[in-house]
């Protein structure tokens, strides 16, 4: 029998240690707090929040509760426990971060075979990672030689990001009426969706964006580190033009059956190959996630966009899953390797315990010589899971979203009844998961 070693005691690694422990597995788990620290975890507890204490909805009609929902019925260690020690947040489940983390910690320690190490794993070249079964959860602010001994066994230059990444928002929000197709010149097809702004809308955006709320950035997130990706705010700063000259810039436009030009362009860009969902070009930003929405919905086009993603800027360190994961989050270029959490290319806390339980399902189902199955896509974890494995020359870390379920068969045009049966849809679908890990 392989010793099972989960490095990295965060959301991701406790839930998979959980899961390996209910399955009657020994399992070694590493974490290295409070021997080494990151720059944003506080203390040395097991699954520490390091931001918002927050794990968002819990309506099952939205993909945040949806997700979680589907996760509580595979048995999920951290919505039990976040359900535990949950503090009142409307149609949200907030926790005490303490107490979450003390039951996290209460309930891995009722197994007799879990071995939890207070060390930093470096590599996987000692005698006890060697010949066993290594599941890497070290977080999006994984150690600095962890990081090296990644990049060196999946033979990537870069692993280190710093993301700065623009909002993603859904199709189906944007103005049809209040935008256009096309590229520059009328180059490059219909890539594009073309968001036009007069001028008096274009000032109207600027004097708010400039206005508007940031999110302080913490001291290691230098803001040199952006200097190659300005955000749209720090741009607007520098003077009322310079988004004109820049990403807005309207050169090669004019309104459709029209010879008018647009005063300012915000383009938008197809993020998945099944046009669902378009990122802001060039919007990078640092704004608080509310005044995401009030500002950005000042462009006509945009004034009922769906965020399925805000823009963000901090240190996040991930893999190209989309080339370097199997569905069951083992890696391709090393054996009896697994990548899960934020480093595996997912992004937010529900999202990373989401990987625990279904690469701890499989190692369960590998050990007993059954093959890999993960929900299909029709579900909130089966449709993340294959976003994050399949090609994507533009990959960014991703929510749970129900942009990335399919459609139902048949139109519904309500978009709150369409979200209701995409939902029972996907309970549905995790029921008969459950079912089908019995059978087979
Ligand atoms: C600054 C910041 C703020 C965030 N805020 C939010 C938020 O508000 N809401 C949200 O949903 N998501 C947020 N995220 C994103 C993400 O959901 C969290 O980072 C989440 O904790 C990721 O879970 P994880 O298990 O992958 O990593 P973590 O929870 O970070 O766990 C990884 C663990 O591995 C340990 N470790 C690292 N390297 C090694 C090593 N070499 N050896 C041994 N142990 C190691 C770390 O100490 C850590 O305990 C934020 C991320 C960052 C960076």
């Amino acid at each position: 029998m392989k010793r099972i070693n989960v490095i990295g005691g965060g959301l991701a690694g406790c839930e998979c240690a959980y899961s390996l422990l209910k399955s009657g597995y020994e399992v070694y788990l590493y974490e290295m707090r409070p021997v080494v620290n990151t720059d944003v975890h506080k203390t040395d507890n097991l699954c520490e929040l390091v931001c918002s204490n927050s794990l968002k909805s819990i309506d099952p009609n939205t993909s945040q509760g949806l997700l979680k929902l589907e996760m509580e019925k595979l048995d999920s260690l951290v919505i039990k426990c976040a359900k535990k020690t949950s503090v009142p947040a409307g149609g949200a489940l907030a926790v005490d971060r303490e107490l979450f983390s003390k039951a996290v910690e209460d309930e891995l320690n009722s197994f007799d075979k879990l071995h939890i190490i207070r060390e930093e794993v470096s590599d996987l070249e000692k005698e006890e990672f060697k010949d066993a079964i290594n599941i890497l959860a070290t977080g999006p602010l994984t150690s600095e030689s962890m990081c090296e001994y990644i990049q060196k066994v999946t033979n990537v230059t870069q692993l280190n990001f710093y993301d700065a990444v623009a909002p993603i928002i859904e199709y189906e929000s944007i103005n049809k009426e209040k935008s256009f197709f096309g590229g520059r010149y009328n180059k490059g097809g219909d890539d594009y969706i073309n968001c036009p702004m007069n001028e008096e809308e274009y000032i109207n955006f600027y004097n708010n964006l400039v206005e508007a709320e940031c999110v302080i950035l913490k001291d290691f997130e230098n803001k040199d580190i952006f200097n190659a990706c300005m955000p749209i705010e720090v741009m607007a700063k520098k003077g009322i033009d310079t988004m004109r000259f820049g990403p807005l810039r309207p050169v090669g436009f004019r309104y459709p059956n029209s010879e008018k030009r647009p005063y300012a362009i915000v383009q938008l860009r197809k993020e998945d190959n099944y046009n669902h969902l378009y990122n802001l070009v060039g919007f990078q930003t640092n704004l608080k996630f509310k005044e995401q929405e009030r500002v950005f919905r000042m462009i006509p086009a945009l004034e009922n966009a769906e965020f399925v993603r805000y823009g963000v800027m901090h240190k996040n360190i991930f893999i190209d899953s989309t080339k370097l994961l199997n569905i069951d989050f083992s890696l391709n270029t090393l054996k009896n390797t697994y990548v899960i959490g934020q480093l595996s290319g997912v992004e937010g806390y529900i999202e990373s315990a989401m990987c625990g339980i279904i690469c701890g399902i499989n190692i369960d189902r590998q050990i007993r010589g059954k093959k890999s199955i993960i929900p299909n896509e029709y579900t909130a974890i089966g449709s993340l899971i294959k976003y994050i494995t399949t090609p994507n020359s533009s990959f960014q870390p991703m929510h749970a979203s129900f942009s990335l379920i399919p459609e139902l068969d048949e139109k519904v045009k309500d978009k709150k009844l369409r979200k209701e049966l995409k939902s029972k849809r996907a309970i549905e679908n995790i029921d008969n998961y459950l079912e089908l890990l019995e059978k087979e």
